[in-house]
């Protein structure tokens, strides 16, 4: 079987990845990126961005404006706490942009791989990541193994294979009980509200009118895609009593059914299947550098407890891994 040597190998090309590809090729290193599927695939996902991943995108030089295909956003709405729903703007801060945006992550991931390609890396694609290869002398990593018995070399192997984190738990890293973990699912509806300027946060869910109802178990969200459709979706910490416990689509369903009839978000409506997916949080895999793997983004558990984003910290763990 063919070897293929680079200087590093980074697992996974979804947001943590194809960003650390980019800016590893960029400080002049070759870079070999695995991904085990074919782009452009779906990831489950509410496909929002905050000014923090906008962030990282302008720092990777992509450029996010509407002529671009990015669907601008001003802040975030926000609904709970037995008030009317109120609107923050995102801030005008030295170091930040002040505009969110929204692109389905289909979109997204093929973007920054093919950012990553254009700055040097060589991706291979199809090529599922089974284990690590150890040096026994020095008990660190010198490479990968593919499926179909590949291999590929490098002194430093950057994991950013997601949630799965195969080829950490192939060295031993197995996460962290003591941390929080999540479930979320997602789906998409036909909806005149799909060019809202905010990213909607539901921060209580209710199964009729607010504060005169039931309160039901997670949060929710309803980020506009600029297409004729929203992705709406909701989530659970593992901390919830009712985690484990609750069919998530009929939560969805329950909670959606009480909305106003005129944004749409009733089956008939639904342009996807719902689906759902982990979220690591609160850095539940550590250390982030064990024995030459370096963990970045959901590998490491990098999504934020407080509001479910991932990708800002996907992409700039990315970033942090390449300076060191
Ligand atoms: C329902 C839901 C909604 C969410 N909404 C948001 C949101 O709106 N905004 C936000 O910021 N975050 C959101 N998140 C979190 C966000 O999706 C993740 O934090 C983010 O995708 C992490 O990026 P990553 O690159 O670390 O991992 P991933 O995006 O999971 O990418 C990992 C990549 O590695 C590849 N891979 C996996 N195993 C292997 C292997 N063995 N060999 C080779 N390749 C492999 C995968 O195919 C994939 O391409 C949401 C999560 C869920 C579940």
């Amino acid at each position: 079987m063919p070897v293929t040597e680079s200087d590093v190998i980074v697992v996974g090309a979804g947001p943590a990845g194809s960003s650390a590809a980019t800016h590893l090729a960029r400080r002049g290193l070759t870079v070999t990126l695995l991904e085990k599927s074919v782009f452009p695939r779906d990831k489950v996902c509410g496909d929002g961005l905050t000014p923090r991943a906008t962030r990282q995108l302008i720092r990777l030089g992509i450029d996010t404006s509407t002529e671009n295909g990015w669907l601008h956003n001003k802040g975030l709405r926000i609904y709970g706490g037995r008030v009317q729903p109120f609107e923050m703007p995102w801030p005008d801060l030295a170091d930040f942009p002040n505009y969110g945006l929204v692109r389905p992550r289909a979109d997204f991931d093929n973007l920054l791989a093919e950012h990553a390609i254009a700055a040097g890396a060589e991706a291979v694609f199809n090529t599922n990541v089974t284990g690590a290869i150890i040096d026994e002398k020095t008990d660190r990593i010198v490479g990968v193994r593919s499926k179909d018995g590949r291999e590929f070399r490098a002194p430093i192997v950057v994991a950013a294979d997601g949630n799965s984190a195969r080829l950490a738990i192939s060295m031993g890293l197995d996460k962290r009980d003591d941390r929080p973990m999540g479930v979320a699912v997602r789906t998409y509806y036909n909806s005149p509200r799909h060019d809202d300027d905010y990213l909607e946060s539901w921060l209580e869910l209710w199964d009729g009118k607010p504060g005169e109802s039931n309160l039901l178990p997670g949060y929710g969200w309803v980020f506009g895609m600029g297409d004729g459709t929203c992705n709406v979706g909701l989530g659970m910490l593992n901390t919830s009593a009712a985690f484990g416990k609750t069919d998530y689509k009929a939560l969805l369903k329950t909670w959606l059914d009480n909305t106003p009839e005129e944004w749409g978000f009733r089956d008939e409506n639904m342009t996807m299947p719902v689906k759902g997916a982990a979220l690591p949080m609160a850095f539940n895999r550590q250390p982030a550098y064990y024995r030459g793997l370096v963990l970045i983004g959901d590998a490491a558990g990098m999504v934020n407890p407080f509001n479910g984003e991932g990708i800002a910290y996907a992409m700039e763990s990315a970033e942090i891994a390449a300076d060191a």
